[in-house]
């Protein structure tokens, strides 16, 4: 497997995790007057935290498959495509040997 279909896997998993976690937050902000206190409060939470650790995750979670680097920052805001781990260069669409 190459080292970018797993860090593409991990990224997608953890976006996942972020816009199910929002849109949660969104109904619960509409549904507020119709659940209880407290279920909405369990609920509430559960949604704060899926989100908040999505977006952690995203930052902290993708790492390089060699050095271990945190590859997040790496692979969410560099303007163009990342090519390689900026700790041990290791190239992301070479097969892994
Ligand atoms: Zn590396």
């Amino acid at each position: 497997m190459k080292p970018r279909d797993r860090i593409n896997r991990l990224k997608k998993l953890y976006l996942i995790m972020v816009a199910v976690g929002f849109l949660a937050l969104g109904i619960l902000a509409f549904t507020e007057k119709y659940i209880s206190p407290g279920p909405f409060k369990t609920l509430l939470y559960g949604a704060l935290t899926l989100f908040l650790a999505g977006n952690i995750l995203l930052h902290i979670g993708i790492r390089c498959p060699k050095c271990k680097a945190i590859l997040g920052y790496v692979i969410i805001f560099s303007a163009g495509k990342a090519y390689e781990c900026p700790r041990c260069r290791i190239k992301f669409d070479e097969e892994m040997p």
